[in-house]
């Protein structure tokens, strides 16, 4: 029996050197998929029958190339989870929601297109806040995820359940998507490591919008390592996105070590300055300040003065964009339709119709958000809120260009205090809005940011920092983000 522990490099390895196969990988991790998903609720889906027929296909082809003394892709038969809201053939795509529920989507997200060539076996999909529209995976049809450090904690959001099914073993990486934080703040909470890359990196192709102009998909994983290796499969140009930048993949080899003379490390004096900063969150910040000075990093304090701005720049633009895109689901085109009996049907209208299913479709934070998104799309408010939005978006982006001109990277916290309650901030939006101050900032300015775990608190919750680099610099960020890591003593939790 494998130890269903490794990374997806320590067990790429173990399947070069036939010390285990796929078909023993994917059987290890269904089982423990079966026996404690039932504790966190990460998992929604799982196709057990594909994944193993997958396996035992990537067997015979190692096998075959081995044969023939033929390389194979470094990664082929490595297991791998999906967030419910990128598109797979044949398989459910919720979104968490009511209005997908019966969602089988007939074609592949390019994700997951480019898993499969590389070899990668899908399997399972897992948990989120409806429509990704949350931070902390409590919003989902499903229930709740529950953080596999404290369940009676929340797994953080949206993408708390690939978080989760990454902390508890369930695969050694995963995929989530970062429209506002949603891949960094639940690797926080869940002590891994996420990375949300620059705006138009990974195709978008298949991946059900929230946000259009801020939604990335990225990778999730034990070490930053794994994160290079998934984000150099899933990058690169598509043309079948129009946003895709037209660059080749990230390359995966984080080999050179940079030499730390040589990183200039950005603090942000706003955000470590924050009155809503824990404290043991700021000093896990300023320890890892110590970290670089004692390594002879250059540490410089830089101000970001529109950062104050971008939460409140960020709830009009996100569910200004929501509210159009949702649209779409209204029971005649996409989604869960009402049925109305006949007597109903008599002397309804059109517009009845269309009520009914999208109020029954939708939850209270989606219903919500697209009511903020229409009013600030509204002729006559349109100018006060969606454009100075806009305008500020612009503000916050030349205050990054300011920075990156003195730093390589920005060092701070990537949410302002550990993994709260199940509960705690449900019936209070504005709260649990203000859990993404530290994140919101690097999808307005379109720029790679990573979260990796860093300490514990006194509490023994995971606690992530945050670097983020200037847009397309992500060699960089992972190559300062992994010499970092690999410094510090964390453990990651055993299950
Ligand atoms: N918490 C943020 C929101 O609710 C971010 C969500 C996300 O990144 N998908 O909008």
């Amino acid at each position: 029996m494998i130890s269903a522990l490794g990374t997806a490099t320590a067990l790429s390895n173990l399947l070069a050197q036939g010390a285990t196969t796929s078909l023993e990988l994917v059987t290890t991790y269904l089982d423990r998929i079966r026996s404690l998903n039932p504790s966190f609720n990460a998992i929604v889906c799982c196709d057990e029958g594909r994944a193993v027929e997958q396996a035992r296909a990537a067997d015979q082809l190692r096998m075959e190339a081995n044969k023939r003394g033929e390389s194979v892709p470094p990664w082929l038969g490595i297991p791998i989870i999906l967030k419910d809201i990128i598109c797979t053939r044949g398989v459910p795509t919720t979104c968490g929601s009511r209005s997908l529920s019966r969602f089988i989507p007939p074609y592949d997200a390019t994700v997951v297109q480019k898993l499969a060539s590389a070899g990668l076996i899908p399997l399972a999909k897992s948990n989120l806040d409806e429509f990704a529209m949350g931070g902390s995976t409590e919003t989902s049809i499903f229930g709740s995820t529950r953080n596999p450090w404290d369940t009676g904690r929340t797994a953080g959001g949206s993408s708390g359940g690939s978080a989760a099914a990454v902390a508890a073993n369930f695969a050694p990486v995963a995929l989530g998507t970062d429209t506002g934080g949603s891949i960094r703040q639940p690797a926080s909470f869940c002590g891994i490591c996420g990375l949300k890359p620059t705006y138009g990196r990974v195709s978008r192709y298949g991946l059900i919008a929230f946000a259009s102009s801020l939604d990335q998909i990225g990778p999730m994983a034990h070490t930053v390592e794994d994160l290079a290796m998934l984000l150099s499969i899933i990058s690169g140009h598509d043309p079948r996105d129009s946003t895709s930048i037209d660059q080749p993949e990230v390359s995966a080899r984080l080999a050179v070590p940079s030499c730390p003379q040589e990183i200039r490390v950005g603090i942000v004096r706003e955000h470590l300055d924050h009155q809503g900063l824990h404290p043991e969150t700021r000093s896990a910040v300023e320890a890892a300040m110590d970290v670089f000075r004692t390594a002879g990093a250059q540490i410089v304090s830089i101000s970001l003065p529109h950062a104050r701005y971008s939460i409140p720049a960020y709830y009009i633009i996100a569910p200004s964009e929501a509210s159009s895109n949702l649209s779409r689901y209204d029971g005649v085109r996409f989604g869960h339709r009402a049925s109305l009996t006949q007597t109903e049907t008599i002397g309804s209208s059109l517009i009845d119709m269309y009520c009914r299913t999208r109020s029954e479709g939708f939850g209270a934070e989606v219903k919500r958000r697209i009511m903020l998104g229409t009013y600030a799309l509204s002729s006559g408010y349109y100018d006060a809120y969606y454009l100075q939005a806009l305008k500020v978006r612009r503000k916050i982006r030349e205050d990054y260009d300011r920075a990156f001109e003195q730093v390589d990277v920005l060092l701070g916290p990537t949410t302002p205090g550990p993994a709260f309650l199940l509960g705690e901030k449900l019936n209070d939006p504005v709260q649990m809005y203000l859990e993404d101050l530290f994140t919101v900032g690097a999808n307005l300015g379109g720029l790679p940011a990573i979260s990796i775990p860093y300490r514990t608190t006194s509490e023994g919750l995971p606690l992530g920092l945050q670097f983020q680099a200037a847009p397309m610099q992500e060699e960089r960020l992972l190559q300062i983000a992994h010499w970092f890591h690999q410094l510090v003593d964390y453990r990651p939790k055993t299950i």
